[in-house]
C-alpha cells in the first residue's frame, strides 16, 4: 500500500508549523537536526488509527525573496503538486483575510480534495468561530487548536474519509525502482540520462497517478529498473523547482517510491550542508543507498585522490558506512556501466532473507564470543532467539530478558556480525529488541 501524502497550507501564522509538528510528533527524525535551526523540517510521517501518512509542511517552503504573497500562491501550487490531500489552515479568531481568499482560489481550481482547519480554537466556547469559513466551499472546516492539540483528529478523519487506497502492483516485485536524488545542479539528470544512454529511445514515460510522476522504465541485461520521478527529468522553469527546500521535498518524494537510492554528490564543488541533509533522509528511509561522485573528469587528481575523498565522505556520512560508493562522469561516460550492476548488489542485500536457523546461529554465536555488559554491574543482557521479521530493509528481532539493557553499542555490534556473516551492501539493517514472552 502507497502512503498518503497530506500537505498543510494557509497564510503565515495561522499555526501550520505547530499542527505539523503535532502531527509528525516524536516521529521527528534524528539525523542532522541542528538546535537553532528553526522548523528546518518541512516533511515528516504522521500516524493516525493505524495509518501512516507523508506530511508536508509547505509554510516551510521559503521562496527567496520572493513577496509574500507570491510564496503563498507557490506554496499553494507545491502543495498541490505534491500531496493527496490537502488541509488549509486558516486562523479562526482573525476570520477570513484576503490572503486566506487567495490561498483558497489557488486550492479552489486544483482537484485535489481540501479539508479547511479552524485554528486557535482553543476552547469549546469559540467553536462559533467556524462558520465564517463555509464560504470557501470546501465543505464542513473543522474547529481545531495546534497549541491544545484539540480536533486535530476528527479533521484527519475528514481527510482519510473519501481517501482512495492505492494498491502497489503486485507484479512489480522484481522491479527494481531507482530514485536520484542530490541537490540541484550536481548532475542528477545528465546521470539518468547516461544511465539510460541508447535505451533511452524505447522508454516509455508513464505520466503517473495523481502525483503527475514522470517514471522511466527500461530493461537492461533482463532485469527490470524504473528511475522514479527524477527531478532534472522534470526542469518546467518553475522558479520554486530549484529552491533549497523544495528539492529536499523533491528526494523525499522519490525515495519514497524507490527501493534503491543513488545520492549523487558533486565531486568538483565537493560536500556542502545540503547534500548531508539529502543523504541523511536517505539513510533515514530505510532504503538501499549508493553514493555517486559525480563530475570526477573535472577533479584534478594523482594516485591519492579517490582515497582521500573517500574517507572525507566516510567521515561526514558516518551513518551511511554501508553505502557503496561509485565515483564517475555522467557527461563523459565514465564508469557509468558500473552502476547498474551495484545497484543490483544491494537490491539484492535489501531484499535478503536468511532462515531462522541461520540467523539464530550467528546472533548466538556473537552472543558467546562477545557477552553484553552488565548494566551498573546488575543485571545482564540475555539473548534468546533471533529471527528476521522484514526485507527492505532486512529487520530482525531478538528476544531478550529486557530490552531496555540493549545498548546502542551492542545493538551495533549484532548489526555487525550480521553484516559480516551474510555480507550485507549497501543496506541499513534494524534490529529490534523485545521481550521475550514469558508465559
Ligand atoms: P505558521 O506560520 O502558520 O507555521 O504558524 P506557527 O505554527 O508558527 O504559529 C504562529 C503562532 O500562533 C505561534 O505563536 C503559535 O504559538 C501560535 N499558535 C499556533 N497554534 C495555536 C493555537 O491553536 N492556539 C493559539 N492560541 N495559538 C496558536
Ligand atoms: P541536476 O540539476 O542535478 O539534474 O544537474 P544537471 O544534470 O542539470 O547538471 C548540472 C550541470 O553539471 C550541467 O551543466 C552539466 O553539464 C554539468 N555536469 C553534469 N554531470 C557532469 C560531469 O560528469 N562532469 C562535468 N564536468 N560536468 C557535469
Amino acid at each position: 500500500m502507497s502512503k498518503a501524502t497530506v500537505a498543510i497550507v494557509g497564510r503565515p501564522n495561522v499555526g501550520k508549523s505547530t499542527i505539523f509538528n503535532r502531527m509528525v510528533g516524536e516521529r521527528l527524525a534524528i539525523v542532522e537536526d541542528k538546535p537553532g535551526v528553526t522548523r528546518d523540517r518541512l516533511y515528516g510521517q504522521g500516524e493516525w488509527l493505524n495509518r501512516t501518512f507523508n506530511v508536508i509542511d509547505t509554510g516551510g517552503i521559503d521562496i527567496g525573496e520572493e513577496p509574500l504573497i507570491d510564496q503563498m500562491r507557490m506554496q499553494a501550487e507545491i502543495a498541490i503538486e505534491e500531496a493527496d490531500s490537502i488541509i488549509f489552515i486558516v486562523n479562526g479568531r482573525e476570520g477570513i483575510t484576503p490572503q486566506d481568499e487567495e490561498v483558497a482560489m489557488i486550492l479552489k481550481r486544483s482537484k485535489k480534495p481540501v479539508v479547511v482547519g479552524v485554528n486557535k480554537v482553543d476552547n469549546p466556547d469559540m467553536q462559533d468561530l467556524i462558520y465564517d469559513f463555509y464560504e470557501f466551499g470546501f465543505g464542513q472546516p473543522f474547529p481545531i487548536s495546534g497549541s491544545h492539540g484539540i480536533g486535530i483528529g476528527d479533521m484527519l478523519d475528514e481527510v482519510f474519509a473519501n481517501f482512495p487506497v492505492h494498491l502497489e502492483d503486485a507484479e512489480e516485485e522484481s522491479l527494481i525502482k531507482i530514485a536520484v536524488i542530490g541537490r540541484p545542479n550536481v548532475g542528477k539528470s545528465s546521470l539518468v540520462n547516461a544511465i539510460l544512454g541508447e535505451e533511452r529511445v524505447i522508454t516509455s514515460n508513464i505520466a503517473g497517478t495523481t502525483r503527475d510522476a514522470i517514471d522511466t522504465n527500461f530493461t537492461r541485461e533482463g532485469q527490470d529498473y524504473k528511475i522514479v520521478d527524477t527531478a532534472g527529468m522534470r526542469k518546467r522553469g518553475k522558479v520554486y523547482e530549484n529552491t533549497e527546500k523544495y528539492s529536499v521535498l523533491r528526494a523525499m518524494r522519490a525515495l519514497e517510491r524507490a527501493n534503491v537510492v543513488l545520492v549523487v554528490l558533486d565531486g568538483e564543488e565537493g560536500v556542502i550542508e545540503q547534500d548531508k541533509k539529502i543523504a541523511g533522509y536517505a539513510h533515514e528511509s530505510g532504503r538501499a543507498v549508493v553514493i555517486v561522485v559525480n563530475k570526477w573528469d573535472a577533479v584534478e587528481k594523482d594516485d591519492r585522490t579517490m582515497k582521500a575523498y573517500t574517507e572525507n565522505i566516510r567521515e561526514t556520512f558516518s551513518y551511511l558506512s554501508y553505502a557503496p560508493i561509485v565515483f564517475v562522469s555522467a557527461t563523459k561516460n565514465q564508469r557509468i556501466h558500473k552502476l547498474l550492476p551495484v545497484v543490483n548488489e544491494v537490491m539484492d542485500s535489501h531484499q535478503m532473507r536468511m532462515p531462522t536457523h541461520v540467523i539464530n546461529d550467528v546472533i548466538m554465536d556473537a552472543v558467546s564470543r562477545n557477552p553484553a555488559p552488565t548494566a551498573g554491574g546488575i543485571k545482564r543482557l540475555r539473548i534468546n532467539y533471533a529471527t528476521q521479521v522484514a526485507i527492505g530493509p532486512p529487520t530482525f528481532v531478538v528476544f531478550v530478558n529486557d530490552p531496555d539493557l540493549m545498548h546502542f553499542s551492542y545493538r551495533r555490534y549484532l548489526e555487525n556480525q550480521l553484516r559480516e556473516a551474510f555480507s550485507f551492501v549497501g543496506t541499513p539493517l534494524k534490529i529490534i529488541a523485545r521481550k521475550k514472552n514469558e508465559s
